[in-house]
């Protein structure tokens, strides 16, 4: 089995689930893992912020704008009346509950319940879609088997204990539904797992039930070898180790969230990155391999912060990058680069 993630650009319309929709049913079953439409993560980031400087209106006129896009999807969705209604039923009830937070106190905690509600409609959307073309498709709740614990890393154990449950509860599915993104933390509140989670939900999907291969789609065909952006005629780079992507995803690649390596990487499974436009592309495949010592693309960043420590007291000194470092550890706060010297070390 393999774990197909969707990011929202993929599933951003009524047309693009379809396509979605098509690709999954030909791949055979599968778990697929999709982001909220596009723009609905951001948009529910500007609802929650109106809730919490108490501009009901303006909070009441963005839900209102949100509702009205997802019932034109809904319109143009679905053929029968029957999925229709349970769409719209569906869609309702999430925008009933993002209202039900315009009456009362606004904390982190009612903010994630709104934020999670992206992912619950985009699944819906999907799930009942492909229920109308006559699939059967199972829907896997991630609120009951995504998991953080006490330090708010994945609960592996837990994740690979329910996840095993939910998948012996639903046998002979044709492929299966789930949320990327979405949590619930070790006091069992829902949670996310930070923005851009989806691709870490399916790096920890592909690991928890040990997948043949962990396929990340989105709307361009691989990692580049340098950032499209800003340079012309980058070329998809068609194999990477699991360090290089690491390095690539952190310093710059917006294609893939760099959370989503480390269970991969720990567990052996490949990560292919793969465009929905174009399916047939080869894209990019991440591996354990190391092939020979080139250099496979440049990456840039913005936004670093440069710290240049220099002191008389570290010529011949021991010990004393320790110190500097113990302090970025206390307030933990990665650092990227270092160089050092004699008498200076400067690091990012
Ligand atoms: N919907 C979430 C976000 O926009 C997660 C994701 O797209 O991966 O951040
Ligand atoms: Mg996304």
């Amino acid at each position: 089995m393999k774990v197909l993630k969707f990011g929202g650009t993929s599933v951003g319309s009524a047309q693009r689930i379809k396509e979605v929709a098509k690709l999954v049913t030909a791949r055979g079953c599968n778990i697929i893992v999709l982001s909220a439409m596009s723009g609905t993560t951001n948009t529910l980031v500007e609802i929650s912020d109106y809730l919490y400087k108490k501009n009901i209106d303006g909070a009441k006129e963005t839900v209102n704008a949100l509702e009205a896009k997802y019932m034109r999807t809904i319109d143009e969705l679905y053929s029968t009346p029957e999925a229709k209604e349970e769409a719209t039923r569906e869609i309702k009830a999430c925008f009933n509950y993002i209202r039900s937070f315009t009456k009362d106190i606004f904390t982190l905690f009612e903010e994630k319940e709104i934020l999670a509600q992206g992912e619950l409609m985009s699944t819906a959307l999907m799930n009942i879609y492909l229920k109308e073309q006559g699939v059967n498709s199972v829907l896997l709740p991630a609120l009951e088997y995504m998991r953080t614990d006490k330090n708010a890393e994945p609960d592996s154990q837990y994740i690979r204990q329910k996840l095993t449950a939910q998948f012996d509860k639903h046998q002979g599915a044709d492929l299966y539904i789930t949320q990327g993104y979405i949590c619930r933390n070790a006091y069992g509140e829902i949670d996310n797992l930070q923005r851009g989670g989806s691709d870490y939900t399916a790096s920890l999907i592909g690991a928890a039930i040990n997948a043949d291969e962990i396929e990340i789609w989105t709307d361009i065909d691989g990692m580049h070898n340098n950032d499209p952006r800003f340079v012309e005629g980058t070329q998809p780079v068609h194999q990477l180790h699991f360090e290089e992507a690491a390095e690539l995803a952190y310093f710059g690649a917006k294609i893939l969230h760099p959370t989503c390596i480390l269970p991969a990487k720990l567990n052996n499974i490949p990560v292919r990155l793969l465009n929905t436009m174009q399916p047939d592309a080869p894209g990019t495949l991440i591996h354990n391999q190391q092939s020979a010592h080139i250099i496979k693309a440049v990456a840039a960043k913005d936004n670093i912060t440069a710290i240049k420590i220099k002191s008389g007291r570290m010529l011949l000194a021991y010990g004393f990058l320790r110190k500097v470092f113990e302090i970025f550890e206390t307030y933990q706060t990665p650092i990227d680069m270092i160089a050092t010297s004699e008498v200076g070390v400067s690091v990012t």
